[in-house]
């Protein structure tokens, strides 16, 4: 078994890996890049966009477009694979953002722990926890070699527990490990540690605002909105969910979350996304949230017991509906995203809304790398997914550095 890291030896985003054997071929991730550099191509690998039967499919570590952002831009019928859930929130963000789509694509399960055979492969994912939903890693096995790859992982939000078993009961006899590194290197983005401390903090700017209270989190981030919901519960308010952020929810499909319905949650239809429903008709979607739904006229009034999943495109709507007196704004998302939208935060600044900063990592700290890289039992380790390679050396002496394109021999 051979490999390549086709995107991510020098950069955050844009994952791809392909795996040979006994010449067949798959693919794990066919993420687009994160850095904006204009009309991004296909990596060059047979049998994505020209005929090439030996590619026997393209594995999906996880809904997140740095990791399956590319797969609209297949043209050949390769059968794709990836988690139930993560294929339904794919197809919502597509409706609601511009997100890339599944294209014509009909993919197929991956469910934890379930072992899939693709010609010479057997490919096993291991569910583990990360800020996107349906996040695994993937251990792929041929030619009696085993290879580990990661994808995307932390081991400080709700499902941490499952960062601590892959830990404790790692894989056995690993052979490669392609171990991401987003962490290295960055400006830790810690103030708080885990989920729960995030849902403390949220608690507290609840408890000691008047008016509404904004939050303002990527919809995708359900650990977050569960941390969201907690807050709303320990300070007594009502959840307001904009309609995207309930269809994500509902595309999860798991009973703990705030499903509108649920005592204590409402939805909001915003101005924007009611524009996108009745262009293409898609009443389908509202339809269900008709018994649900709070509306801009009971906005202001409804102010002072609500907190409202918020992004700064709805800051028009909020101001006609004038129900900002006295309310505050959390930002729960990564640090470069606030300084992209300093604009509008400073225009909510001149009207008085109080902003703070509360959010913690979806990917692992330089502490979990460490914890994670030396429980897994390699002979050698890879990184992808960072811009520090020369800091993820410095987590074991096993660590080996390849560029892009470059192939190894699984060993
Ligand atoms: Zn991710």
């Amino acid at each position: 078994m051979r490999c390549r890291i086709h995107r991510g030896c020098h950069e955050i985003g844009g994952n791809c890996v392909e795996v040979e054997s006994h010449g067949k071929r798959i693919v794990l991730d066919i993420g687009l890049p994160l850095k904006d550099e204009g009309e991004v191509s296909v990596p060059d690998i047979g049998g994505l966009t020209s005929k090439d039967d030996s590619l026997l499919g393209v594995l999906i570590s996880h809904p997140h477009p740095d990791h399956y952002g590319l797969l609209e831009e297949i043209t050949e019928p390769v059968p794709i694979y990836m988690g139930e859930a993560s294929r339904r929130i794919i197809d919502v963000s597509a409706f609601f953002t511009r997100l890339p789509t599944l294209g014509n694509l009909e993919p197929h399960v991956l469910s934890d722990q379930q072992t899939i055979t693709l010609g010479p492969f057997s490919i096993t994912p291991y569910r583990i926890d990360h800020s996107a939903y349906d996040s695994y890693c993937l251990l792929v096995e041929a030619d009696s070699k085993r290879l580990f790859y990661s994808g995307d992982i932390r081991g400080h939000g709700r499902n941490a527990h499952l960062f601590d078993d892959l830990i404790r009961n790692p894989p056995r006899d690993i052979d490669d490990f392609i171990c991401e590194g987003t962490q290295i290197g960055r400006d830790p983005d810690f103030a708080f540690p885990t989920e729960h401390s995030v849902a403390d903090a949220m608690a507290e700017v609840f408890n000691e605002t008047d008016g509404m209270c904004l939050v303002w989190c990527s919809s995708q981030n359900i650990d977050r909105l569960v941390s969201v919901w907690d807050a709303c519960q320990r300070s007594r308010r009502q959840l307001i969910l904009d309609m995207y952020t309930a269809e994500i929810i509902r595309a999860a499909r798991d009973d703990a979350l705030p499903k509108p319905g649920k005592e204590g949650v409402t939805v909001y239809l915003p101005f924007s996304q009611k524009q996108k429903i009745k262009r293409e008709k898609a009443f389908h979607i509202s339809n269900p949230y008709y018994p649900h739904r709070i509306y801009p006229d009971a906005l202001a009034e409804a102010a002072s017991g609500s907190v409202m999943v918020f992004r700064p495109s709805m800051l028009r709507d909020l101001q006609r509906a004038k129900c900002l007196n006295s309310a505050s704004l959390i930002s729960s998302v990564w640090s470069g995203y606030v300084h992209r939208n300093r604009k509008e935060l400073d225009e909510m600044a001149a009207l008085g809304i109080q902003r703070k900063q509360i959010h913690t990592s979806g990917h692992a700290t330089v502490d979990e790398l460490r914890q994670f890289v030396e429980a897994v039992p390699a002979r050698r380790v890879f990184p992808i997914h960072l811009e520090d390679r020369d800091g993820f050396a410095e987590l074991s002496d096993r660590v080996e550095i390849r560029n892009d394109h470059e192939w190894w021999e699984v060993q």
